[in-house]
């Protein structure tokens, strides 16, 4: 009997390709039909940053060049205040440290390309319905509503946040839990074309930030001279979405807030009164696997929001972490799905966490000038002392220290910089022997501890 996963999205399709060439025998199932065959609707455009986890996993499947030729380098943040004004800050030590900017929707047709080739077959138009382990069967309902039985070994659920598979796994386990928290801010998607030469018309290798307070705007490259902006808004208050109801509203609140992207994007008002409203959130579950026959991994086993853009990074970690318990206890999928668990789900815990508090960080706290001088601090504390100072979003987007330990080590690193910052206010008046004393006394015991190492992945 073949095993099924459920989902052909990002996770899906990567576990796919990565069990196939593992010899094992699967199905790929998708509610949706076949996107490769399809017009991408509008507003469904989403770039995602892909970081060293994700490039780290695609890499075991031998598809690193292919995925990296979709990819824009972006070596760091640059903040548009109201006026206008732009401050770059660079990611990391220096432009080899970047993060690289990806289409979703090309990321994904690549992936099942890929997965298709390896041999799997996907099934799409079919949306899982249930699963009994007692019959070994899982249930779908097709298109016209036909239902389809298939017979099932193992099966995966990939399949999103409001997985389905989710649910029957919980209903099978003693003392199952299950959360899904919102904040209070949608999202949309806006467009920013390239110019008429075809060129970038704001800096090309940026992640681009209009941070104001509980909203802001963010826009990403895309391969085509464009630009992906995302609008993160509260759904009700006096800066919402629900305040934003004509194109009045609409002009007013961007001149207010984004004066200068209004020339930049001339689709304003068709993109935000046509485009869905998303909603973001963060999903907990426990547990993440019953016994050996049914295992989540991405979004169905965590969902984060947005904005440490980590969701598919950490996704595509469970499925290296998956592979690596494969390898260590060949067949043993008890054990297998066990062991993954555990590793994991204190990392999807961690890195949930750390997501919400980047939302605080990089919608209020960017353009503060406290804030600032931190990162500057933080940004010379890694320059002088790289084996044993890295910052929290160091670790996160460019190590494969797990999720767990950053969010940990991010605390003792606070107070380090809280202790080296007290009354000062310029980088030169740090007293450096003092940073190197206190790396030493707090922060080297514990990365002694969990044998971690702080060296850049190196795709
Ligand atoms: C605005 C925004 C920006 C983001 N930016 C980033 C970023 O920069 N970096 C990053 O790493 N992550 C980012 N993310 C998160 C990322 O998009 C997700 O973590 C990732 O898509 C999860 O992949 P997945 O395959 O687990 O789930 P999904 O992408 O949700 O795929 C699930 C698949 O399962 C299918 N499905 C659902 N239900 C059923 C069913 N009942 N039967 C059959 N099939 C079903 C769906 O159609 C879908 O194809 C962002 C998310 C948002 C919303």
């Amino acid at each position: 009997m073949p095993s099924v996963i459920i989902g052909a999205g990002l996770v899906g399709s990567l576990l796919a390709i990565t069990l196939k060439k593992a010899g094992e025998d699967v199905i790929l199932f998708e509610r949706n039909t076949d996107m490769r065959l399809e017009e991408l609707g509008a507003g469904r455009s989403i770039n995602l940053i892909i970081t060293s986890r994700g490039l780290h996993a695609v890499k075991e499947v031998g598809l690193l060049e292919d995925v990296l030729a979709l990819t824009i380098p972006v070596t760091g943040r640059m903040m548009h205040s109201k006026d206008g004004e732009l401050t770059y800050q660079p990611y990391g030590k220096d432009p080899s440290e970047c993060n690289f900017s990806i289409s979703r929707a090309e990321l994904n047709k690549l992936l099942m390309t890929k997965a298709e080739e390896a041999g799997v077959e996907i099934v799409f138009g079919h949306s899982v319905h249930s699963i009994s382990v007692d019959k070994d069967e899982i249930y779908f309902t097709g298109p016209n509503k036909i239902e389809r039985t298939e017979k099932f070994e193992r099966v995966y659920g990939t399949d999103g946040a409001n997985s389905q598979v989710r649910k029957e796994l919980l209903k099978l386990v003693d003392s199952p839990s299950e959360s899904m928290n919102l904040i209070n801010a949608d999202y949309k998607e806006l467009f920013m074309p390239s110019t008429a030469s075809g060129e970038y018309p704001i800096e090309k290798n940026a992640l681009h930030i209009w941070p104001r307070g509980s909203h802001m705007l963010m826009a990403l490259p895309n391969l085509d001279g464009s630009f992906t902006m995302t609008l993160y808004l509260p759904r009700t208050g006096e800066d919402s979405f629900e305040n934003l109801k004509t194109k009045e509203d609409l002009n007013n609140y961007f001149k207010i807030n984004y004066a200068d992207s209004i020339p930049l994007m001339p689709k304003l008002e068709e993109d935000f009164f046509e485009n869905p409203q998303g909603i973001l959130g963060t999903v907990r579950a426990n547990p993440w696997n019953y016994s050996d026959r049914i295992c989540l991994l991405g979004d169905a086993a965590h969902a984060i929001v947005p904005f440490f853009g980590q969701g598919m990074n950490a996704g595509f970690e469970d499925v290296t972490c998956l592979t690596k318990h494969m390898n260590k206890n060949p067949k043993e999928w008890k054990t297998i799905f066990n062991n993954f668990s555990v590793e994991q789900k204190p990392n999807g815990d961690a890195i949930a966490d750390m997501a919400i508090e980047n939302f605080n960080e990089m919608s209020e706290k960017t353009g503060d000038e406290r804030f600032l001088f931190f990162k500057e601090v933080e940004n010379e504390l890694q320059r002088r002392f790289p084996d044993r100072f890295r910052s929290r979003y160091g670790m996160v987007v460019y190590t494969l220290v797990p999720y767990s330990y950053a969010q940990s080590a991010g605390l003792i690193q606070q107070e380090i910089l809280k202790e080296l910052c007290l009354d000062k206010t310029e980088v030169d008046s740090i007293d450096w022997k003092k940073a190197d004393a206190l790396i030493d006394e707090k922060l080297v015991p514990f990365q002694k501890e969990h044998g971690v190492k702080l060296e850049r992945y190196k795709h």
